[in-house]
């Protein structure tokens, strides 16, 4: 590729470039990438210091991430080892992420992206990317959980690689967040909090901290700290829920695929998954945007509710360091954002009647 005289290629070239030791790919791997990773780790001063207490949260912010989802970490590998394999398509059932993200990663590599999606149920954002990068986009007459369902089945009788994250490349793409997190704060957090839904996510970060702990580059793990809407939380009752709701889209999910690697990482982590009400997303969603300056979708704003309602319980201490996992943008889903806000208030083309708006 050729650059222009006098400036320099950047030097991300994506994690897969970034941690390829770490990561199932060798010289043959036909590197499918948009330069995901390397996201923000934002220290969040006025939510710190609301929560009293002297802890410290940082917000790693995943939807700057090329599709505006963590999901891209999974995909670039996923689709890099379909195509290395001799994949020409790839399907997944999706919330919304994984869809656009599966399919910019298609288009970037010339093939072609199936996405189920659940039909009527998903954000307009997300919707219009996988329409955008050309995926075949079906909105199945069912939830989620039947999407998944049925893309399995099609792929494990068709040529075609399933991307879900119960493919394990997904995963092993998504441990580098974990990585990322201790290379910017040059050491583990004592705490990360993450929305928690077909729990692909809490897997991979624990993987990610544990191969951290074990290689002798931090000394510690954090305690994993998982959400669940209240309305779509089977790990926290212990059992499927048929018909979930929460307006979190993203986690709406009623049977999670990674059920079982989300508990270990729970357990042996010492930490915790527990519900929050849409409302106390809400809050959170409405508090980041307006105090932090950070436009996140509803279901990363439970990190931020789960950490309130844990630190309004006197869960926390002095000098703990928590990292709350951001997991998507807010433009994702507008019609949320729009629903949420104050509406603009139409003035005439004059300057007084504005300055007076200005002064009331
Ligand atoms: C996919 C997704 C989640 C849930 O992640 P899981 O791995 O399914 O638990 C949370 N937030 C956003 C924005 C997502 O796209």
């Amino acid at each position: 590729m050729s650059v222009l005289p006098g400036m320099r290629y950047p030097a991300w070239r994506g994690l897969i470039e970034h941690y390829r030791d770490c990561l199932p790919v060798t010289d043959d791997t036909p590197v499918v990438t948009l330069h995901e990773g390397a996201t923000p780790l934002l220290p969040a001063l006025k939510l710190s210091a609301a929560l009293g207490g002297g802890v410290e949260v940082h917000l790693k912010c995943e939807g700057l991430n090329p599709t505006s989802s963590f999901k891209d970490r999974g995909m670039t590998l996923a689709v890099s080892k379909a195509v290395e394999e001799g994949a020409r398509a790839v399907i997944c059932a999706s919330t919304g992420n994984t869809s656009a993200s599966a399919a910019a990663y298609a288009a970037r590599a010339g093939i072609r992206s199936v996405v189920l999606v659940p039909n009527g149920e998903i954000a307009l954002g997300k919707l219009a990317q996988g329409m955008m990068h050309r995926a075949m986009v079906l909105a199945v007459e069912g939830n989620f959980d039947t999407a998944l369902e049925l893309v399995r089945r099609i792929s494990d009788a068709h040529p075609i690689a399933l991307v879900n994250s119960v493919n394990p490349y997904r995963i092993e793409g998504q441990k580098t967040a974990a990585f990322e997190i201790c290379d910017q704060l040059g050491r583990a957090p004592d705490y990360q909090a993450m929305p928690v839904g077909n729990a692909g996510n809490i897997t991979a970060y624990w993987k990610g901290y544990q191969e951290y702990l074990k290689g002798g580059i931090v000394k510690a793990a954090p305690a994993m700290m998982g959400f669940q809407a209240a309305g779509a939380a089977p790990i926290v009752d212990g059992t499927p829920v048929s018909d979930p709701t929460t307006l979190a889209t993203a986690i709406k999910i009623g049977n999670p695929a990674s059920w079982v690697t989300a508990v270990a990482a729970r357990d042996e982590s010492g930490g915790l998954i527990e519900r929050i009400t849409d409302r106390q997303i809400l809050d959170a969603y409405s508090l980041l945007a307006a105090t932090e300056g950070v436009f996140v979708e509803p279901a990363s704003a439970i990190s931020v509710a789960g950490v309130i309602a844990l630190n309004e319980r006197g869960h926390f201490r002095p000098g703990d360091c928590i990292v709350c996992i951001l997991t998507g943008h807010g433009l994702k889903d507008p019609d949320r954002a729009i629903a949420e806000a104050p509406e603009p208030k139409v003035v005439p083309a004059d300057v007084d009647a504005i300055v007076g708006e200005i002064l009331s």
